[in-house]
C-alpha cells in the first residue's frame, strides 16, 4: 500500500511567479494544488494542505504555531510530511519544529531560489526530493533538502541566493538524494531539548543585537527592554566579540532582568563558556544567532530558570 504524505505549503520562492521582463518575481503566488498538478510523482497519495502563501521574511510566530498545529493534525495519519517554505527563514522555521514536533517520521522542508516559472526553476526538484525523503524508511524528525541535498535544521543555512545551490550546513550534508533515490551518509545522533509550546505566547520576546564597527545599539537597548524584551543574543563579530558600546549597555542588567546568548555573526562559527566577554553571558556553542534565538525565546516562554537555560545551551557546545 502506497504511503501518504502530508504536503503543507507556506509560499516563497517555490511558488513565486516571475514577471513577463524576466527581471522580479513576486513569492507565494502559485497555490501548492498548481505545483503538484505538473510534479511526475506517483510513488505516495500526496494530500496537499495551503497552509498559508507568504513571503517567508513575513514568517512570525503566529504562522509559526498554526504550522506545528497544522503538522501534528496532519501526522496523525501520514506517513510522513512535507512543507513547502521561502528560503529567506526556512532554516528558522525548521528548528522551531525541531523544537516543537514529536515525531520519527520524517518531516521535510524545501524551497527554492527561483521562481516556478524561471529558466532552470529548482523548485519541482526540489519538491520530488522532499517527497522522496518523506516516504523513505530511513528518514526521521525534521529534515531539510534543498538541491539534491539533505540538511540537518541545527546547522543548516541559507548561503547564497545565486544560484539553485542556496543551502549548506556547518557540518556538512547529511546524505543526498539521486534520482529519487535517498541516501544517507550520517546521522544526527545529537539529543535536542523539546518543548510542548503550542501558542505564540509560549514564544518569549527575544532579539538579536548585531555587533559591528562603530556600535550605537547600546541606546537600542534600552528602548528594546522597555518594551517588553526578556533575552538578547549577540550576533557577536569573529569569535563572539561584543563592541565596548554594546558590552557596557549589556552588562548593566542582570542575568535575571535580560538573558544574554553570546553566538557569532560568521556562517561557522563555535562559542564555548570561556570564550565569553562576561561571566553572566551564555554561550551558544554551535547555534547561529537565528537559532540560539528560538531556543532562548522557548525556554524563557516556558519559564526556565537561569541555571537550565545555561544547562540547555551547553546540550549545543558538548
Ligand atoms: N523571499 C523568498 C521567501 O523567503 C525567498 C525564497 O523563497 O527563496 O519567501
Amino acid at each position: 500500500m502506497s504511503k501518504k504524505i502530508g504536503l503543507i505549503a507556506t509560499g516563497g520562492t517555490i511558488a513565486g511567479v516571475q514577471a513577463p521582463d524576466m527581471q522580479s518575481y513576486t513569492a507565494g503566488i502559485m497555490p501548492i494544488s498548481s505545483l503538484l498538478s505538473v510534479l511526475p510523482f506517483d510513488a505516495a497519495h500526496i494530500v496537499p494542505i495551503q497552509l498559508a502563501n507568504i513571503d517567508s521574511c513575513d514568517m512570525d510566530a503566529d504562522l509559526w504555531f498554526a504550522l506545528v498545529r497544522a503538522v501534528d493534525a496532519a501526522l496523525v495519519d501520514m506517513d510522513g510530511i512535507v512543507i513547502t517554505h521561502g528560503t529567506d527563514t526556512l532554516e528558522e522555521s525548521a528548528f522551531l519544529l525541531q523544537l516543537l514536533v514529536r515525531t520519527h517520521k520524517p518531516v521535510v522542508l524545501t524551497g527554492a531560489n527561483r521562481p516556478s516559472n524561471a529558466l532552470g526553476a529548482d523548485g519541482l526538484r526540489n519538491l520530488y526530493n522532499a517527497l522522496c525523503i518523506a516516504c523513505s524508511e530511513r528518514a526521521h524528525g525534521v529534515l531539510v533538502t534543498m538541491n539534491d541535498a539533505i540538511f540537518a535544521p541545527t546547522d543548516c543555512y541559507k548561503a547564497t541566493t545565486l544560484g539553485a545551490d542556496c543551502f549548506a550546513a556547518r557540518n556538512g550534508a547529511l546524505g543526498y538524494v539521486q534520482q529519487g533515490d535517498v541516501h544517507f551518509l550520517r546521522i544526527e545522533s545529537r539529543k535536542l531539548p523539546h518543548f510542548s509550546a503550542c501558542s505564540p505566547e509560549s514564544f518569549a520576546r527575544v532579539e538579536i543585537l548585531l555587533s559591528y564597527a562603530h556600535n550605537g545599539l547600546g541606546a537600542i537597548l534600552h528602548a528594546l527592554k522597555e518594551d517588553g524584551v526578556r533575552g538578547v543574543v549577540i550576533a557577536g563579530s569573529g569569535a563572539g566579540n561584543v563592541h565596548s558600546a554594546l558590552k557596557r549597555a549589556l552588562c548593566a542588567y542582570q542575568p535575571d532582568e535580560l538573558t544574554v546568548v553570546c553566538a557569532s555573526r560568521l556562517a561557522r562559527s563555535f562559542i564555548a563558556p570561556a570564550m565569553l566577554q562576561a561571566p553572566q553571558w551564555i554561550a551558544a556553542g554551535y547555534l547561529s544567532p537565528f537559532s540560539a534565538r528560538i531556543l532562548l525565546a522557548l525556554l524563557l516562554g516556558s519559564g526556565a530558570t537561569h541555571d537550565a537555560i545555561v544547562r540547555t545551551f551547553r546540550q549545543f557546545g558538548d
